[in-house]
This record gives C-alpha cells, sequence and structure tokens, in this order.
C-alpha cells in the first residue's frame, strides 16, 4: 500500500472506489479585465457553457421525471433567458471574462428575484445552482454540490450540510470521506442511515486527486490510497469476518442475562424505514422531521403533506413505538421563515424547541399532522421535543400537544447539561426522556459538533458526558420512567454495554449500526455493563474509559 491516511471511523465497513469531490457550494471567480480583442472568443464560450448546462438539465429532468423534472426544465430555462445572456454578452464586450460575466451577470438577477415576492424569491436557490454550473462548466472544475457520475464513487467533502445529503443516490454513493466532522456530524449521521462506511475528520482528504482509487475502513478510521491487489483482498477478507461475526445474535436487544434493552431505529424519514425493518430495529427512536422541512426554507410543508409524510412511517410499525421529534431546526439545519440569520452563535440561539414556540403555528400544524397520521393506527406515538433546557420548556412543550389533543406519549430530549442535571425537575413534565449525545457533548465541552478541530471532544466516551447520562438515566429510573439515548453513542457497541449498564433503557441509532449493537449486548450480563459502566466514569479521558470499559468487559 502506498499511502495510509487516518481519520475517525465512523459508520461500519469497507468501501473500495474512485474519489468525487463534492463541489465547492459557491464560486467566486476573480474580477480580471481581458483585452478587447478576446471578447468574442469569451462571448463564444459563455453561450457553449449556457448551452451545455441547460442541455445536461434537461437531461436529468427527463432521467429523473416527475416534480424533479419539472423543477430542472425551469432551470434550463432560467439559463438561456435571452436577456441575461444579453447581459452576459454585454459585460464581457467591455472587459469581463466569460466567468465573471455570469457572476456578475446572474448576480443582478439574483438581486431582483430576492426582491421580488414570496415565489420569485423562492426560485433563488436554483438561479444559484444555474450560476454555479454554468461558471464551474467554463472554469473547468467539478460541478458545486453532488458529483455528476453514473457510477459508484467514494465521495469526499469538506463537510455535509443537511441540505447537501437530501440530493445524494444512495445507489451511487459507495461511502464518505470528510475534512471536518466529527462523529456527531451530520455527515456521519447520513453514513450510518445510509449503511455505508464513513472516515470523518481525514486531514488531507481534500487534497485526494479526483478519480483517484481509495479503500475506506469505517470501522478502524484508515484510508488506504491506490491499494494493491492483495491489500483488497486482505480488506474484503477482514470485511466479510466482521459481518459474519453479527450473524451470532437475532431478535431484540438483550443483555446475555435476558435484561431488556430495546435497539430502535434514528430515520430521517419514509426511505429509511426499509433499512430499519430490515435491520429487526423493534420501533423508532428517533424521527428526525427536519429533513422533510430543509427541502424549501422559505415555507412548511402543508400540514396534508405532512400527514401523508408521518402515515407512511407510523404504519411501517404496527405495535411497535415510533419516537417522533417536532421539528429541530437551527444552527446547521437553518430555516429562513423559522430561525433567525442574525445571531452571533447560532448553535446556542433560538433553535429546536425555543424556534417553534416562537412560532407556535408551526408547532400546532406539526402536531395535528402527527395526531392525524396515527388517527386509527395500531402504533405507539411517542412526540418529544428537541433542545430543551429546563421545567419551563418541558411544560411548554407538553402544553401544546395537549392543546391539539394529540393522543401519544410526550417527552423531551435531554441534549443540553441543565436538562440532564435537573432531569427530576423536567420529568415532573413529560414522560420520557431521549439522550441527544451528540448535541451533550456539543454543550458539555463547548465544542461545535460542526468543527473538526474540537472533535476529540465530541467522543462520546469522554467521562464528563457519561456522568450526564448516568444523572439523567438515574432519575428517570426514579420516577418510573425511559430514558433512551437516540444519539451516535448509541451506535458504539461497546459504548452500548456502558450505557445500558448506567441505566438507560433504550438505543436508537441508524439501522446500520443495530446487528453490531445487538451482538455486542447479548456478550455480557447487566452486572458486566454496570461494572463497565463504573470503570469508564472513574477514568480521566475518553481514550482511558474505553479502554477500562474494554478490560472489564475481556476479563482483563
Ligand atoms: C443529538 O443531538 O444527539 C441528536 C440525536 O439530535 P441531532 O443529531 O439531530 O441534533
Ligand atoms: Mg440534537
Amino acid at each position: 500500500m502506498k499511502t495510509t491516511l487516518r481519520g475517525l471511523g465512523v459508520s461500519h465497513g469497507v468501501a473500495i472506489g474512485q474519489v468525487r469531490h463534492m463541489g465547492t457550494a459557491l464560486l467566486e471567480p476573480p474580477a480580471k479585465q481581458i483585452p478587447v480583442a478576446e471578447a468574442q472568443r469569451e462571448q463564444g464560450r459563455a453561450r457553449q457553457a449556457v448551452k451545455a448546462v441547460a442541455a445536461d438539465l434537461n437531461a436529468r429532468g427527463h432521467l429523473a421525471g416527475g416534480e424533479a423534472q419539472h423543477v430542472l426544465e425551469a432551470q434550463a430555462l432560467m439559463a438561456q433567458d435571452p436577456e441575461l445572456m444579453a447581459d452576459v454578452e454585454r459585460r464581457i464586450a467591455v472587459g469581463s471574462t466569460a466567468e465573471r460575466a455570469v457572476y456578475d451577470a446572474l448576480s443582478a438577477y439574483r438581486a431582483l428575484l430576492s426582491g421580488a415576492g414570496e415565489y420569485l424569491a423562492g426560485r433563488v436557490a436554483d438561479l444559484d445552482d444555474v450560476r454555479n454550473r454554468i461558471v464551474a462548466r467554463l472554469l473547468g472544475v467539478p460541478m458545486p454540490g453532488v458529483p455528476d457520475s453514473d457510477e459508484p464513487y467514494v465521495l469526499i467533502a469538506r463537510d455535509l450540510a443537511p441540505a447537501d445529503t437530501a440530493l445524494l443516490d444512495p445507489g451511487l454513493v459507495l461511502g464518505f470521506v470528510t475534512e471536518e466532522g466529527g462523529p456527531t456530524s451530520h455527515s456521519a449521521i447520513l453514513a450510518r442511515a445510509l449503511g455505508v462506511p464513513a472516515v470523518v475528520a481525514l486531514t488531507g482528504a481534500c487534497e485526494l486527486g479526483e478519480g483517484t482509487v481509495i479503500a475506506v475502513d469505517g470501522s478502524t478510521g484508515e484510508v488506504f490510497v491506490e491499494p494493491g491487489a492483495d491489500e483488497r483482498a486482505e480488506l474484503a477478507r477482514v470485511a466479510a469476518e466482521r459481518k459474519a461475526a453479527l450473524g451470532a445474535a437475532t431478535g431484540p436487544g438483550a443483555t446475555s442475562d435476558g435484561h431488556k434493552v430495546p435497539l430502535l431505529a434514528n430515520i430521517g424519514g419514509p426511505a429509511d424505514v426499509p433499512a430499519a425493518v430490515a435491520a429487526g430495529a423493534e420501533g423508532v427512536g428517533l424521527f428526525r422531521t427536519e429533513f422533510l422541512f430543509l427541502d424549501d426554507s422559505t415555507a412548511a410543508p402543508s400540514e396534508a403533506r405532512q400527514v401523508e409524510v408521518y402515515r407512511e412511517v407510523l404504519e411501517a410499525f404496527p405495535e411497535r413505538r415510533v419516537v417522533v421529534r417536532v421539528l429541530d431546526a437551527g444552527a446547521d439545519k437553518p430555516l429562513d421563515f423559522l430561525t433567525p440569520s442574525d445571531e452571533p452563535n447560532p448553535a446556542l440561539g433560538v433553535r429546536g424547541l425555543r424556534a417553534l414556540l416562537d412560532h407556535p403555528e408551526v408547532l400546532r400544524t406539526q402536531l395535528r399532522a402527527l395526531s392525524k397520521a396515527a388517527e386509527g393506527l395500531p402504533v405507539y406515538l411517542e412526540v418529544m421535543a428537541p433542545m430543551v433546557a429546563d421545567r419551563a420548556d418541558a411544560r411548554a412543550f407538553a402544553r401544546a400537544c395537549r392543546e391539539v389533543g394529540l393522543e401519544a406519549k410526550f417527552g423531551v430530549m435531554v441534549e443540553i447539561p441543565s436538562a440532564a442535571l435537573r432531569a427530576r425537575s423536567v420529568l415532573k413534565e413529560v414522560e420520557f426522556l431521549s439522550l441527544g449525545t451528540n448535541d451533550l457533548a456539543q454543550y458539555t465541552f463547548a465544542a461545535d459538533r460542526q468543527v473538526g478541530a474540537v472533535s476529540r471532544l465530541h467522543d462520546p466516551w469522554q467521562p464528563a458526558l457519561l456522568d450526564l447520562v448516568s444523572v439523567a438515566a438515574e432519575a428517570a429510573r426514579a420516577g418510573g420512567k425511559g430514558c433512551g439515548v437516540c444519539g451516535e453513542a448509541a451506535s458504539d457497541p461497546l459504548l452500548a454495554c456502558v450505557l445500558a449498564g448506567l441505566g438507560v433503557s433504550s438505543l436508537s441509532m441508524g439501522a446500520a449500526s443495530i446487528p453490531y449493537v445487538r451482538a455486542a449486548l447479548a456478550k455480557y450480563t447487566l452486572a458486566q455493563c454496570e461494572r463497565a459502566a463504573s470503570a469508564a466514569r472513574a477514568a480521566d479521558g475518553a481514550a482511558e474509559a474505553r479502554a477500562a470499559a474494554q478490560g472489564v468487559l475481556s476479563g482483563e
């Protein structure tokens, strides 16, 4: 093997394939002057690029069909607007390069659109995409956004935003590698949802050449550049061996002495349901409903559309629990109609439940839609709020649920240390807790979950995080209520045993992790898990905590 790089493995499995880079979202070409003699040639380049982009958009529309076809064809028309082209040519005639002229002409048009009422303002994102595509073609750099490829590939990105990920074709993405991000970043979460291997926080990822063949080991965090035939065979053997080891455990989640720990799935919508069912999920522990809202940042989806989507999910889990989280917007998931755009620290601002309480009509519509969706279905619906800080937040949420007559269990996520520390008080208002360890780590360690440089602090083995889990689980147990974990901590098989030992009553994770966690739990008794949990909490750092738990469980 020529080069081995090492990052954080966040989604199991091995992927081998060619590198494709996620294109830069905004391409601003330098404003340099060209001699008049070159104007005609530049105008020709601009016309050709526009034509090629329009043809490409039409072709993609044809392939996609349905609603997507209308959107793509409308974009192709935008690209070919004669007035826009005339503006581009005018700008080139007075000394612009083709790429700068396209950039400036479409930016001017963009400013007009965004001030021209709600409908046209909603087309701004489409126009930006058209502009970026034409500019990328003229600069000869990868198209912005998800790579254009008909062949499967390994996606490389600085990091992935939820809005990017909605466009990924799971049939083409063999795995992910990101330069930024940590175990709780959305790239990691999405990789687990798709069941593809992923490595994050890999220094040098963005420098890997387009088309280079790499092998990604999502369990160890290793990335092999240009692996030889022997190395590929060895990796395939290791992957097959790991997979075979999973076959041993089946059925509901439980320790070897029969202490039940239901294993639930984290989903983002109906598309994730088949994998959850196939993995034997005992229900859904976290339905991240914001993915339904991220398609259009200017308005919430209608109540009828929401009912349709929620019902599709609820129908798939008869006699099972489905825990739906109400819209969690803000910070890395901004929505123009809901969350402020001018906050100095969006992760500490009006996000999650805070934004919903500022827009009660959005919350009411969602709760009503959930109530209608569950009508007549034999499902155990549970609804929870994100970003709850204290009892007052929990009370406000429970009141909103009662006001629409929602027949469900109401609960809250524990993502802010204050909610964990005061779990007893919070539980006076609601029936269950769900620990969002991703945000809980972010707020406990004052470490932005999107920043690779602080990913050490997102390691869910940090004893301080385990302490908070223990406090919340203990409070729930004392009150005879449930306390699950739905953050990414639940998907680490060894940590899952520790969480069970801390008194957590269910574990929810991306479907692909369920078999690994099931197999790990089935190997140990509850008492062993409790001893491992005590050993981990007694350690001084994440690595030591892991080693201590491992030592207890392997009988060292
Ligand atoms: C969490 O914060 O742990 C969580 C499950 O929510 P999300 O990752 O969607 O913020
Ligand atoms: Mg969260």
